[in-house]
């Protein structure tokens, strides 16, 4: 009886495994998403996304730090990513050296020149739309450079909380097909079905994509995001 379960589940074993690795080998393959544009927050949909839970996951594991928050409720006109649960905070603090050290790692993975020669591969293929961490954004319609944030809401650092400089995690804001788990880093990670589900759920509700406009600062939103 022993060995006719043994039997049976091998295979099965050997053939998940194989799934596994096609699936990884698919997303390497796939070209590279272009840099996203900007695409604020227009719907109340704040369900956390598959893509936004995998990505959240992967971090913590990869990494370290803490699976922080994905959704906040709808109220208040601030615009944020969460309000549709395409956005993870990454618990992190920027005073200790080791979450220091973590933050770097991520960040000079997700921005390097990956493996088919394009700048910013992972974060490009994670469907990133920009990063907030320690007083610093990194954009993707800005092709992630570095620039200085400060929340519309503090007057200067000083009198800023850690939370609005972004110093006790780190916000990451996904486009649409980021938080749905569809572009190539998901393939894999994410079941189809809960892509096609995610898709349907997310795209009824929005607005056409908004352009991103060089002088629409996101440090000038209110409040910002956190
Ligand atoms: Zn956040």
């Amino acid at each position: 009886m022993l060995h006719a379960t043994r039997r049976l589940l091998l295979p099965l074993l050997a053939a998940v495994a194989c799934l596994l690795l096609v699936g990884t080998a698919r997303a390497e393959t796939t070209p590279v998403e272009p840099y996203a544009s900007y695409q604020p927050q227009t719907a109340c949909a704040p369900k956390a996304k598959p893509g936004t839970v995998a990505l959240g996951h992967w971090l913590v594991r990869t990494y370290g730090g803490g699976f922080g928050r994905i959704s906040e409720t709808c109220r208040g006109r601030s615009v944020s990513e969460h309000k549709e649960g395409r956005a993870f905070d990454w618990s992190l603090n920027a005073l200790k050296t080791g979450d220091r050290t973590r933050a770097q790692r991520f960040l000079r993975a997700a921005f390097a020149t990956g493996p088919s020669g394009e700048p910013a591969e992972l974060a490009r293929r994670m469907g990133i739309m920009y990063v907030i961490w320690n007083d610093h954004i990194y954009a993707s319609y800005d092709q992630f450079r570095v620039r200085a944030y400060r929340s519309s809401s503090c007057k200067t650092l000083a009198t800023c909380s850690n939370t609005l400089r972004h110093r006790d995690h780190m916000h990451i804001s996904l486009i649409r097909p980021g938080g749905a788990g569809r572009t190539s880093w998901y393939v894999g990670r994410v079941p189809a079905a809960r892509v096609r589900q995610a898709t349907g759920s997310s795209e009824a509700s929005v607005s056409p994509q908004a352009s991103f406009q060089p002088s629409m600062s996101l440090a000038g939103r209110s409040p910002g995001p956190t």
